[in-house]
């Protein structure tokens, strides 16, 4: 049985093993796979495992395939409806990465009261040999004990991140579409979405990429914070309308932020977040520690031994 695996480098870069697909059949890994290869690639093939490579339905009904891993959780690169009509049952993995996005998060969040990076690296190139007083900053450094988050979207990570965030000292403000009353405690609590914006120090994303969530991060929307409230992105970039962060934080509305996704990735040259003051951008890393990985190859395994036994799991089509 012949397994192609279009662009399995993200996943795998070589710190971890594909073995468990190599003892289920005939394996070929290509680190990345353009569209115009995907046809050729996949010729003869039982079984394909895509994280990014798009499945549409013209590759799709000229295929021999009876199984797509999709070897993320959102499996929008497949067209799952050609798939189900030609009997392809798609897969992904549900969860892998919570307590990776929630660390990352918190990370971001850190960053922007410390500026760690910024600070060794002006101590690397001499700064503080230099310096006239024991310490300086460049930045005002911010304590986050009694301040606010505000979650949009307490899902997985949003509940994650408000663990550790409770730990640091802070209280949570809560914003989901689904309520659950019982995830209310003495530091949880939850609000509208206009309750959030008013009153949170800082406010973490961790809502999908909807109809309804797509540019939440506005004009309107920010005009409603704290000034010099802090922003968090590790959801999907099209929450954030760029162009209005960007004049946020130039104006200093928003007094920082920091993105680990943004509306096109990899990011174009003119991203208009790219040179803004104090906004960092990381490249889509949240879910990329070594652990979650693993953790994803060995969901996306079992979920072909389990379809190969006849019982499948986490299909999605
Ligand atoms: P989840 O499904 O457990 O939680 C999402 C929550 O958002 C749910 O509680 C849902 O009710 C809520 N929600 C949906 N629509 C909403 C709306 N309009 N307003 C407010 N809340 C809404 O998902 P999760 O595992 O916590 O993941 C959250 C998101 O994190 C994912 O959708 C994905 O976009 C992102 N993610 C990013 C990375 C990364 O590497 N940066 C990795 C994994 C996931």
């Amino acid at each position: 049985m012949k397994i192609v695996i279009l662009d399995g480098y993200t996943e795998n870069p070589g710190d971890l093993s594909w073995e468990g697909f190599e003892k289920l059949g005939d394996l070929t890994v290509y680190d990345r796979t353009s569209e115009d290869l995907i046809e050729e690639r996949i010729k003869g093939a039982e079984i394909v495992l895509t994280n990014k490579t798009p499945l549409k339905r013209d590759v799709i009904e000229k295929s021999s395939m009876k199984y797509i891993g999709v070897l993320a959780t959102g499996f929008n690169v497949v067209d799952v409806v050609a798939a189900k009509e030609k009997g392809i049952a798609v897969t992904n993995i549900p969860t892998y990465g919570t307590a990776a996005v929630a660390q990352f998060a918190i990370a971001l969040l850190l960053e922007l009261c410390h500026h760690v990076g910024h600070h060794n690296a002006e101590v690397q190139k001499g700064r503080w040999s230099e310096s006239l007083d024991f310490c300086f900053w460049d930045y005002p450094l911010i304590e986050l004990e009694g301040k606010t988050m505000g979650i949009i979207g307490f899902g997985r990570i949003g509940q994650a991140t408000a663990k550790i965030a409770i730990a640091l000292g802070m209280k949570v403000l809560a914003y989901d579409e689904y309520v659950n009353k019982d995830l209310e405690t003495e530091n949880i609590k939850y609000v509208s979405l206009d309750e959030l914006l008013a009153n949170s120090d800082a406010i973490s994303l961790h809502a999908p990429l909807t109809a309804t969530t797509e540019g939440v991060i506005n004009k309107a929307n920010i005009a409603k914070m704290k000034e010099g409230v802090l922003i968090i992105n590790t959801s999907r970039g099209p929450l954030i309308v760029e162009e209005d962060l960007k004049d946020a934080l130039n104006s200093g509305k928003v007094g920082a932020a920091a993105v680990d996704v943004v509306s096109v990735e990899p990011i174009r040259k003119d991203n208009p977040l790219l040179g803004v003051k104090n906004c960092i951008i990381t490249p889509h890393i949240a879910w990329a520690t070594k652990e979650a990985r693993g953790r994803l190859m060995d969901i996306a395994v079992n979920n072909l031994t389990s379809f190969l036994s006849g019982k499948p799991i986490n299909v999605v089509n």
